[in-house]
């Protein structure tokens, strides 16, 4: 079976330093918006290109948009900085020169081939616009479309304009020229074209042999991108939003806050507003209980768990300004929990004035309390699975990421542990948390885990604001582990 290429569309970011509420547009979590929709896509199979499908900006001839455009390449080059890109400029981008300068794509002819070997053409077009409204497809751009016939590899055309089906408005969606257009794409052989700029999108579609697709808006809710996956001149699509399906009734049940010496840019308040915004049924705002015992370079190395007298007695802790700021935010869609690990002496790292009030008790090992350095595997194994009955039989809700220390100490994960770990869960009524927090979850394991009717809990560990209530990789596990199962009866809820 030959491979498949895979495309991901993004359109209409229409980034800003400022909302356009008349509009229902973010625009000012336009960067955050991007940089979620390239995670998703990444851990949900990723992708052999971008294509941005104009209106990165939602007015670029504003002074900021220099500025703007360096933040949307900035998170290319973080999330997928070997993927090639496709942009083309939209009537709310400004100078399209400028555009595509400043992420480094240009217009015209792109071959692209996927994992196989097999070539796609992508032919990008920069239309102009009158007024920033009017759009038209200039006469040598038509006739140039002609000379790419018979070129062999399936060709794909890219602009920002919709083409088909027609949309009958007062605002002029489509080009002005679009007929001929239409006949230019069918004469020439296209066998695809994506747009964006209409904001709802467009189902394929396919007019005179030319299949169509407009990618809807990624800057109003529920905040869709598209992929696209081409295999020869078969097209599939998928559009999937960020914002969390409501019937699936999900709970972040493990996001940081400012108290985490780890934290990035996550405030509770923020973390909050993004559970609201993607769609969830509730966030746990879940703080590292070492980290507010004891001091930042106490924690790093792990000491507090083979000394633990550093977390108990330690007099710089922070847990008092913890209890004073975050526990008030409590509510219907708030829960305030720590995360606690276990230390030498077999205990929570959780002092006797904490255990009442937080929930969930999300627990976690980082380190192992032995040193592990001279371990073989199966010493490092039985260790492991001591400290995970312990730690469940101190009453934890929610098993954290439960094989990263393996990762982390640069070992494999044992598969024959899967049993034993769900065994253990089960018999202490205990969640099993997917995280991709730095984290590759093991699939098989989740999937032992809902046959011993272990819960399944979703953690995005968020130490940056734009990991917080993300979880489509997530989802995408549970569906293919349980498919047609009910979410919402597989998941903890706190
Ligand atoms: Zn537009
Ligand atoms: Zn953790
Ligand atoms: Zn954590």
């Amino acid at each position: 079976m030959p491979d498949v290429f895979r495309l991901l569309l993004i359109a209409d970011i229409h980034s800003a330093t400022r909302d356009a509420p008349e509009a229902n547009r973010r625009c000012r979590l336009g960067r955050e918006l991007f940089r979620r929709a390239l995670d998703d896509a990444r851990l949900r199979g990723g992708f052999d290109a971008v294509a941005l499908l104009g209106d990165l900006l939602d007015d670029g001839t504003r002074d900021d948009a220099d500025e703007l455009l360096a933040g949307l390449r900035a998170e290319l080059d973080a999330a997928a900085p070997d993927a090639p890109l496709l942009v083309a400029p939209g009537n709310h981008d400004g100078d399209p020169e400028r555009l595509l300068r400043a992420l480094g794509a240009r217009a015209g002819l792109h071959e692209l081939a996927d994992r196989d070997g097999a070539a796609y053409r992508f032919v990008v077009f920069a239309d102009p616009y009158v007024e920033a409204k009017y759009c038209t497809r200039p006469g040598e751009a038509l006739a140039w479309t002609q000379t790419l016939r018979d070129g062999g590899a399936p060709l794909v055309a890219v602009q920002h304009n919709p083409l088909s089906p027609l949309i009958e408005a007062d605002y002029p969606y489509m080009h002005v020229n679009r007929d001929e257009i239409l006949l230019g794409y069918k004469r020439a052989g296209v066998n695809l074209s994506i747009s964006g700029h209409y904001h709802a999108g467009q189902a394929l579609n396919r007019v005179g042999g030319v299949q169509y697709f407009t990618a809807p808006a990624l800057c109003e809710p529920p905040f869709r991108y598209a992929m696209l996956f081409l295999r020869g001149r078969e097209v599939s699509a998928e559009v999937r939003p960020l914002v969390a399906p409501a019937a699936a009734d999900i709970w972040d049940c493990h996001a940081h806050t400012e108290f985490a010496y780890c934290a990035k840019d996550v405030t509770a308040d923020a973390v909050i507003e993004r559970a609201r915004a993607f769609g969830l049924a509730g966030v746990c705002l879940v703080e590292h209980a070492p980290q507010l015992y004891c001091a930042r370079e106490k924690f790093w190395d792990g000491r507090h768990v083979v000394e633990p007298a550093l977390w108990r007695q330690g007099a710089d802790a922070r847990m008092p300004r913890f209890r004073e700021a975050i526990p008030p935010k409590r509510g219907e869609f708030v829960r305030v929990g720590l995360e606690v690990e276990l230390d030498a002496d077999g205990a929570l790292t959780l002092r006797d004035e904490d255990r009442d009030w937080p929930h969930p008790l999300v627990g976690a090992i980082h380190w192992l309390p032995e040193d592990p350095s001279g371990m073989t595997e199966s010493q490092f194994a039985e260790c492991f699975l001591r400290t995970n009955e312990k730690l469940l039989a101190n009453g934890i809700d929610v098993l954290a990421h439960p094989f990263r220390v393996f990762a982390w100490q640069k070992r494999q994960a044992p598969a024959d542990l899967y049993v034993p770990v769900a065994e253990m869960l089960a018999a202490y009524g205990c969640a099993a948390e997917i995280n991709f927090h730095c984290n590759q979850p093991e699939e098989e394991f989740f999937a032992v885990c809902l046959e011993r009717g272990v819960k399944i809990s979703f953690g995005s560990d968020a130490h940056e604001l734009r990991e917080a209530a993300s979880f489509g990789p997530h989802l995408d596990l549970l569906h293919r582990i349980a498919p047609g199962r009910d979410v919402a009866d597989l998941l903890y809820h706190p």
